[in-house]
């Protein structure tokens, strides 16, 4: 039995994997730590990488993401503090700043640069990969960009302070929907005890980042800057985690697409011989020209 407006879960999935994330530079010398990597991209299927930026020296962010191309999958950026402006193909420009969600979908072709507006101070944030299903993969490029104050909050009886991204958390639609991999992406804050439930369809796969503090699933700890990956329990209908210490994470779940994944750098399709498409495209200048005009 599920509760729609509460998300009173009855049959709670557990946790099947902690993983420590990498750390990688990016962009044009960017420290990140890479938390869903390549390998397990098919694990976590629809998502193809999670990142997680976060630091107070500016040497670590300030060379940003100059122009680069992306094709066949969308990216989320999600600012907690900091000032990243974006400028793309498409014509697209905007600046992304604390609690600001971008969502960028390449589709066919887009090339952007992601660059911080700011010489001090703290940049902290993620950027998550959601791929297309190989019908969608050459649609047109898509842009939105949301302040903040625009991402639809709830709080919840026990003190939960939640921002639902994309997806529906306790009856309250997110700022994006998405058919076929139907993501959700929540970020939670939880005082020191209280207890969160989130509905998951069973067959979606979902994992849960901590970035403050500790949460418990099921038991098992999940410490700062670690990612649990949830298991796919049958007949789970959900998950509850509980805050160890004041703490702030966020869960993202999806649909699978069970599809080949074929990745070089920044485009994924569904094979090799697309990706060598993409390529020669992006050589011959034709990627994001079209959108351009
Ligand atoms: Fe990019």
């Amino acid at each position: 039995m599920t509760d729609q407006a509460s998300d009173k879960v009855s049959t709670p999935r557990s946790v099947e994997r902690i993983i420590t994330g990498q750390a990688v530079m990016d962009g044009a010398g960017v420290k990140i730590n890479r938390v869903l990597t390549q390998t397990l991209q098919r694990r976590l299927d629809p998502f193809l990488m999670l990142d997680n930026f976060g630091s107070d020296q500016a040497n670590d962010y300030i060379a940003g993401f100059p122009s680069h191309p992306h094709r066949g999958f969308e990216t989320v950026t999600y600012m907690i503090e900091g000032r990243m402006r974006h400028k793309d193909s498409a014509g697209n420009e905007g600046l992304l700043t604390n609690g600001g969600v971008q969502w960028m979908t390449a589709g066919r072709g887009v090339i952007h640069s992601e660059m911080p507006e700011q010489e001090d101070g703290v940049m902290e944030g993620f950027q998550l990969w959601l791929n297309l299903p190989a019908r969608d993969k050459m649609r047109a490029p898509w842009y939105r960009d949301f302040n903040g104050a625009d991402v639809p909050a709830f709080s919840t009886a026990a003190g939960a302070k939640v921002k639902v991204i994309a997806g529906r958390s306790h009856g309250i639609d997110g700022a994006v929907q998405r058919a076929v991999t139907e993501p959700l992406y929540i970020d939670v804050d939880l005082p020191a005890g209280a207890s969160f439930s989130q509905l998951l369809p069973e067959g979606h796969n979902a994992f849960l980042f901590t970035y403050r503090g500790t949460v418990s699933v099921d038991g098992k700890a999940v410490a700062t800057g670690r990612m649990a990956i949830l298991a796919n329990t049958k007949g789970a209908d959900g998950v509850v985690i509980t805050a160890d210490a004041a703490s702030r994470f966020i869960l993202i779940a999806g649909q699978p697409l069970n599809e080949p994944i074929a990745q070089y750098g920044p485009f994924v399709m569904n094979t090799q011989a697309e990706l060598q498409t993409a390529v020669e495209d992006f050589r011959a200048g034709k990627l994001g020209e079209e959108a351009q005009a």
